[in-house]
């Protein structure tokens, strides 16, 4: 695993004194065959500071250059064997060596020879018989310059932050991996990686946080990969791997599966543990390209899907994904001019409580009125609005519908009626959501304890003293906060009692399958159990059946909401429930209770892991 940090005479140049007013360093080879000579030489240098070897010949010299990386080549022009003109041409051609100063030494002060020396490819030239002030000047000078150029090239080939290269950086290290694999007939993988929910992490915990965070994450990649393989920082939270020697397809999908185990480790940042998972693409030459741009890009195809596929995971290309990518760039400008074109439409999904099937409210959901393809669910284009922060203008169109919607309802009802929307982790992670819905509630004139806030488990957890700063704000509005989607992420009971949450929603997909399940059952019961133990309400989500609702009403489960008691509706539906008698299942309607049986083993480890 290669990562290009400055370490020997890289950082030796790095570190270089200024100026000459300390002691010089650097290392000089001296190539001559007069030993006199080369012993004069090395007086003069060690002198002014210099590490100082010696070569007789120029196979000797080229190959000590091979071995040392000299700062500096001293080249006796006349030699035996190799002369120093041919020993210069051919260094030009060794790997590595290339850019390695050359100062030639030659007998003769005529133009010709000069001339020579430079077309071999000399950086300067001094004659002899050598006058030593001179010469120590131009030593100087060439080792100084060629910090200077090393220096910059570094800068512009790594990122300053991680240490690790950068987009230059991998292509050329790409280009080199593919002409071997070419030439070998084998097999190589670029891999394309992209942190999961870094975003909100810089977003709410700040920038140090999310650059000490990069920097473990460099860290964690360059620690496990092979020698050889090369990593980079792209930009952003993007990182890209190359990978040699690849016979199967298998072998990369390993190398990712180990980045992935790599990082699913709490990094601790500031004393704070941080969950950071990356979704990662993978492309395969020749098999999905022939040259670097083509595989990269392909392979950033490919993260994409990888986190559409629920992240933390790992996707090879093929190559019906680039048209999907294409889908994805188009969905993002038609929901922008959908935006402008007002086609977002508001539906509303009853809420009810279970004990007495009575209405309590109803949850915002937006849909996409969209002119040729009908009404589109949020499945569709959240994420797509998430990722490119349109669901902030999005979320304000909602919240201020149903706080309006809502307020209208009042005067129609006998009881209140509530109203859910959902908060998108970007619309958390503005400074000034307080004070918009504060905006919004005074504007409609909704009664903020009116109002419910749905915020996923996943966006709580990311927490920090500023989201739990920003919850405590909005809850002094006096609005109620939900916590959505429990179960689905890192649930943690424990965690949320430091919180001001009103109430915890139970995802649909442990629902669904109660009270046949026995392990989802057991799982639900010790939720409604520990969530009550904390006070909070506890909704069940995705009720579709009387034998789930039974089941929930007897272990005490305190809301439901599901195709049960009604789909999401447009507004004039929510109207007509608003007007009625409140009931949305005949008295008993729910029948009886089924006891739920015994929980298995899994299921008991599955609540520990809840209440952690
Ligand atoms: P959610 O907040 O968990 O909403 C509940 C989802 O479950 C809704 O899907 C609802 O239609 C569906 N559902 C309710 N009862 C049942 C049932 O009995 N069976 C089944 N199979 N499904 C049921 P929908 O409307 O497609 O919304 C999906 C998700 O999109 C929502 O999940 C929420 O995360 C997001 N979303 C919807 N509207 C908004 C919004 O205005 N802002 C943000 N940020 N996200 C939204
Ligand atoms: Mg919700
Ligand atoms: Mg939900």
């Amino acid at each position: 695993m290669t990562v290009d940090t400055p370490t020997g005479d890289l950082a030796r140049s790095l570190s270089g004194t200024q100026d000459g007013d300390v002691v010089a360093t650097g290392l000089v080879l001296v190539a001559d065959d007069d030993r006199v000579m080369r012993r004069m030489l090395r007086g003069v240098l060690e002198s002014d500071g210099y590490a100082v070897s010696e070569v007789g010949d120029g196979l000797a010299m080229l190959e000590a250059c091979r071995q040392f990386r000299p700062d500096l080549v001293l080249l006796d022009a006349a030699m035996p064997g190799l002369d120093g003109f041919a020993a210069c041409a051919t260094l030009r051609q060794v790997p590595g060596a290339q850019a390695t100063p050359v100062v030639m030494i030659t007998a003769l002060d005529d133009d010709a020879s000069m001339e020579r020396a430079l077309r071999a490819g000399a950086t300067d030239y001094i004659t002899k018989p050598v006058n030593w002030s001179l010469l120590r000047q131009r030593v100087r000078r060439v080792i100084q310059e060629r910090r200077a150029d090393r220096r910059a090239q570094y800068l512009a080939y790594h990122d300053a932050l991680t240490g690790l290269g950068n987009r230059a950086h991998f292509m050329e290290r790409l280009e080199a991996v593919l002409e071997r694999a070419r030439s070998q007939r084998q097999r190589a993988a670029v891999l394309y990686l992209d942190l999961d929910g870094f975003k909100l992490i810089n977003d709410t915990l700040g920038h140090d946080t999310g650059d000490l965070l990069l920097k473990a994450v460099a860290g964690r990649l360059s620690g496990c990969l092979r020698d050889g393989d090369v990593v980079a920082r792209l930009g952003g939270d993007e990182f890209s791997i190359t990978l040699e020697g690849v016979e199967q397809r298998s072998q990369a999908s390993a190398a990712a599966n180990r980045v992935l185990d790599a990082l699913a480790q709490p990094v601790s940042v500031n004393g704070r543990e941080l969950f950071v998972g990356a979704s990662i693409g993978i492309a395969l030459f020749p098999d999905d390209g022939d040259d670097a741009v083509t595989l990269l890009k392909n392979a950033d195809t490919a993260m994409y899907r990888a986190k559409d596929g629920g992240r933390n995971t790992a996707e090879f290309y093929t190559s019906a994904m680039g048209s999907q990518v294409q889908a994805r760039v188009s969905l993002e400008s038609s929901i922008r001019r959908a935006l402008e074109s007002d086609e977002f439409r508001v539906f509303y999904q009853p809420v009810v409580d279970l004990p007495s099937g009575r209405l309590l409210g109803f949850e915002a959901l937006v849909r996409w009125q969209h002119p040729e393809l009908g009404l589109v669910s949020p499945g569709e284009f959240v994420p797509v609005a998430e990722e490119s922060g349109l669901i902030n203008p999005l979320g304000l169109l909602v919240l201020e519908r149903a706080c309006r919607d809502c307020r209208a309802w009042q005067a129609r009802s006998q009881r209140p009626v509530r109203v859910a929307v959902n908060l998108s982790g970007r619309q958390f992670a503005e400074r000034d959501l307080v004070e918009v819905v504060a905006r919004t509630l005074s504007r409609t004139g909704l009664a903020p304890t009116l109002l419910e806030l749905e915020i996923t488990e996943n966006v709580v957890m990311q927490n920090t003293d500023d989201s739990v700063a920003m919850l405590r704000e909005l809850k002094a509005l006096g609005i109620h906060l939900a916590v959505d989607d429990f179960g689905t992420g890192y649930s943690s009971l424990a965690y949320l009692k430091r919180l001001p949450i009103d109430s915890l929603k139970i995802d649909r997909s442990f629902v669904h399958q109660i009270p046949d399940d026995a392990d989802d059952s057991a799982i639900v019961q010790a939720v409604v159990a520990m969530a009550h133990s904390l006070r909070l309400r506890v909704v069940a989500e995705g009720v579709e059946t009387v034998e789930q609702a039974a089941f929930l009403r007897g272990i005490g489960c305190d809301v439901a909401q599901g195709f049960l008691f009604g789909r999401p509706q447009p507004v004039e539906f929510a109207e007509r429930l608003v007007e009625g008698d409140g009931r949305l299942l005949a008295p008993g309607g729910i029948g009886a209770v089924k006891a739920p049986r015994p929980a298995s083993p899994v299921a008991v480890a599955a609540v520990v892991e809840l209440g952690r």
